[in-house]
């Protein structure tokens, strides 16, 4: 969306871009008003069908869109996804005009810190803004907080850190209150950077700033460490949790390889989807066995973990498992007495996995009167704490810039992320409409069942219906399933 789509008239400003150095350095330095990026076009029976999305970038004139339907391009040989209408504006935001704000919601992730440095470096570097402050402590901060103001002087060191220096929280989202505090201070262009809930709570902000007719821009950068949000080929800090993850591997090897029969535990991040956990594994070699909330398994009885284990110990004398934290939640809720309890975001407290696994391991053995060793590891809130890695790094960097040129372009209502390798602004409704998940029937799920030469604690009737379940109807059209899960 576009802040031209419900306020007509606004004024536009030539893109002061024109006389930065790159200008006249890069052969295509604007992006073409309506180019447009595919999610992944697939074959289809009316031919070539594929969303797409716009694509994000500095801008010398930007397209109107007055439609959101599918629209067939016979030039192109493509469905695109909008209508554009006019094409004579240029950026919609006077730098001096602009004042900014920047929050960040929900848990921890490395690379936040240098998103919040490189959006507040991009509009003052590059757009000449010098209005830029931080939401103090999440969404709540809107209206209890205190802001902060930032320059480029006071983030120039923030990415060596890890956290964030403005402070997240979960929960105390009220929307009225919100906006009220935006149309109060003054504020016309809003970064939120955050996971899942933070967007649903960016898409309700920014619908009631269209209700009410602001000139505000909306403006998400999806963050992630579980990797769990769809469409974007991978979040920020996803690298750095998969890397981090080694070191805990690593000494959860060393001490099960030092004991006699030493069996090795590591919990890492991953709710809903277990792509840290796979990856990990992947990388790291020294990994026997990964669990995942996607892939289902059992304990007892033949084809079991517990039967798994004791080979592997009698095989090779030590065994490393790596387990995501919300693997094997329904198994876990049959032995432990279930709670409901919630965050204040609203989000179910999962129940720790490993510890469990671990202690029913452990009784097992010696039930079976077999004398073995467990360590069990749990490193994921150091790996949530620590500042972001190289890749991280100039990834936040080209998702920063991004952002800006799509705020001071006056879009709004978008998240920007990496599709396709490039870099995009997507509809907050395409972001939040699902989640990402590791797909077991995909390649990616099967080279690491090679690599690690675990069951896939799969009975034939279980993977019929695996293969059932992942293989939504509208596969043709959206797609994603059938490629690798390249985070
Ligand atoms: P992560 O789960 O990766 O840590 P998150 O953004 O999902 O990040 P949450 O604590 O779930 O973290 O949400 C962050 C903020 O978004 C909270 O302030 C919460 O109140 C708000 N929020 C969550 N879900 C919604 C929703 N459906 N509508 C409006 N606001 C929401
Ligand atoms: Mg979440």
């Amino acid at each position: 969306p576009h802040l031209a789509d419900y306020i007509p008239d606004l004024p536009t400003y030539p893109n002061p871009l024109r006389s930065n150095p790159a200008y006249s350095v890069v052969k295509q330095y604007f992006v073409d008003m309506d180019d447009t990026v595919p999610q992944k076009v697939v074959v289809h029976k009316d031919g070539p069908r594929g969303v797409h999305f716009r694509r994000a970038g500095p801008r010398q004139k930007v397209g109107i869109i007055v439609s959101e339907e599918y629209y067939w391009d016979s030039l192109m040989s493509y469905y695109g996804f909008a209508k554009i209408v006019t094409s004579l504006r240029q950026v919609y935001f006077d730098s001096d005009e602009v004042h900014a704000c920047i929050v960040t919601c929900g848990g921890l992730c490395p690379g936040l810190n240098t998103v919040i440095r490189e959006i507040v470096c991009g509009l003052f570097h590059m757009y000449g803004v010098t209005q830029v402050i931080g939401i103090d402590g999440g969404y709540r901060g809107f209206y209890s907080k205190n802001t902060i103001p930032l320059t480029p002087k006071v983030v120039n060191d923030i990415h060596k850190r890890g956290g964030t220096i403005l402070g997240t929280s979960r929960g105390g989202h009220d929307t009225m209150k919100i906006v009220d505090s935006i149309q109060d201070r003054g504020i016309n262009q809003v970064y939120i950077i955050g996971g899942d809930g933070t967007q649903k709570g960016a898409a309700v902000i920014y619908e009631e700033c269209r209700r009410r007719g602001l000139k505000v821009v909306i403006a998400g950068i999806p963050k992630t460490i579980d990797n769990d949000i769809p469409v974007i080929d991978r979040s920020f800090g996803f690298d750095t949790a998969v890397e981090e993850a080694q070191r805990a591997i690593n000494a959860a090897h060393v001490e099960a390889e030092s004991a006699e029969n030493g069996l090795g535990v590591v919990k890492l991040m991953g709710r809903y989807s277990g792509f840290i956990a796979m990856y990990a594994t992947l990388a790291s070699r020294d990994v026997d066995c990964c669990l995942i909330p996607e892939s289902p398994f059992y304990l007892g009885g033949e084809g079991g973990l517990f039967e798994y284990v004791e080979k592997r110990l009698k095989e090779n004398g030590h065994m490393v498992i790596v387990i995501a934290e919300g693997a094997g939640q329904e198994l876990l809720s049959q032995f432990l007495q279930s709670t409901n309890e919630q965050d204040a975001s609203g989000n179910r407290v999962l129940q720790d996995v490993g510890l469990w696994i671990s202690q029913s391991i452990k009784d097992y053995f010696k039930q079976r009167k077999i004398a073995m060793t467990l360590k069990y590891i749990d490193p994921t809130y150091m790996i949530r704490a620590i500042p972001s890695n190289a890749a991280d790094n100039v990834y936040c960097t080209l998702l920063a810039q991004s952002c800006v040129h799509g705020a001071m372009a006056g879009f709004t209502g978008y998240t920007s992320g990496l599709v396709n390798g490039r870099q995009t602004y997507i509809p907050f409704n395409r972001i939040n409409e699902r989640q990402n998940k590791v797909v077991i029937t995909d390649r990616m799920w099967a080279r690491l069942l090679s690599s690690t030469n675990q069951p896939s604690f799969l009975g034939p009737k279980d993977i019929i219906e695996v293969r059932k379940e992942e293989q939504p109807p509208n596969r043709l059209l959206d797609g994603e399933n059938g490629k690798d899960d390249k985070p």
